[in-house]
């Protein structure tokens, strides 16, 4: 049987908002066979619950914010990002601020925390959503045109692609792939970093936004160059962050989709809108398990080492 999967022990990390600036702590728990992932404030008088799902995300300014009732927590898509990459099914999320710390910029410091508090399979069957049939979702015409679809696909391919009018980021790939049975997520996509440009940074600034971001958690360019010293991780560290972004936006589903997700300049509100749209259609998807792991899509068997 392909087994669900949680942590062995906590792990706790320290870090800032992104957008906030606000410090804060975030402990990962282990958790039992499907709770699904689970946000906790701990911070407010009563700790409230926010168990992530599609319609949990209230927000896709900027990041993709979550709530329950007058709750929140944004900017969770790197995190689930990693849990998607990991193949974490089960978890606790504790956190005492309004906003997952940045860390890095990237999903790879969360992909080291889940690691070392290590992965632990459980005695219930990983349930995967399965698409059944096409699904897409297009907004804008011309250059404002974008679009995410869902395929049928015995496995999970994603490709991706971006359209950004500026020297640097046209100078590297615009256009990604990457299989799950055939690439490394934690090599090949998790140390993307986010990225912005200087006058962008300045006027968020001036609206109380992006209040933690610098050079040490965001690839950082003016109208000509990257600001960061080191440069870039990745020759198209760009569109790959966007391929991140985008497996942590459509992990909310709370399950991993059995399918091949394209998409040309998606953001976090298109991939959640593409999400309602496949669970608006009962015929578009069924839920499956894999008694015989040999019987699983490449990938998935072998997604993180557990011990
Ligand atoms: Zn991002």
């Amino acid at each position: 049987m392909l087994q669900q999967r949680t942590l062995k022990s906590l792990t706790k990390a320290v870090g800032v908002g992104l957008h906030s600036g606000q410090r804060v702590e975030l402990t990962l728990r282990p958790a039992a066979p499907d709770t699904g992932i689970v946000f906790r404030r701990v911070d407010l008088p009563q700790p409230v619950d926010i168990p992530i799902s599609a319609q949990a995300v209230t927000d896709t300014r900027l990041a993709s914010t979550i709530s329950s009732g007058s709750a929140k927590v944004h900017t969770v898509e790197h995190l689930m990002s990693a849990c998607a990459g990991l193949g974490i099914d089960n978890l606790y999320v504790d956190i005492t601020a309004e906003e997952v710390p940045i860390l890095d910029g990237s999903a790879s410091a969360f992909v080291f925390l889940l690691q070392s508090a290590g992965i632990e399979l459980q005695a219930a069957p990983k349930r995967f959503i399965r698409v059944l049939k096409p699904v897409e979702v297009r907004e804008g015409q011309g250059d404002n045109l974008k679009w995410a679809r869902l395929e049928p696909y015995h496995g999970y391919k994603l490709s991706f692609e971006i359209d950004f009018a500026h020297r640097v980021v046209n100078s590297t790939g615009q256009r990604v792939a990457f299989d799950l049975g055939s690439g490394s997520y934690v090599r090949d996509i998790a140390r993307a970093r986010t990225f912005g440009f200087t006058k962008d940074v300045e006027m968020m600034r001036a609206n109380g936004l992006s209040l933690g971001g610098g050079l040490d958690n965001a690839v950082v360019m003016d109208d000509y160059r990257v600001l960061n010293t080191d440069g870039l991780r990745y020759d198209d560290e760009f569109v790959k962050h966007k391929m991140l972004d985008a497996m942590g936006d459509l992990y909310v589903l709370g399950k991993p989709l059995l399918a091949a997700y394209s998409a040309f300049r998606s953001g976090h509100a298109l991939n959640n809108k593409l999400l309602r749209e496949l669970l608006s259609q009962p015929d578009a998807y069924e839920v499956v398990t894999f008694d015989d792991e040999k019987s699983a899509p490449q990938g998935f068997a072998t997604l993180a080492r557990a011990w």
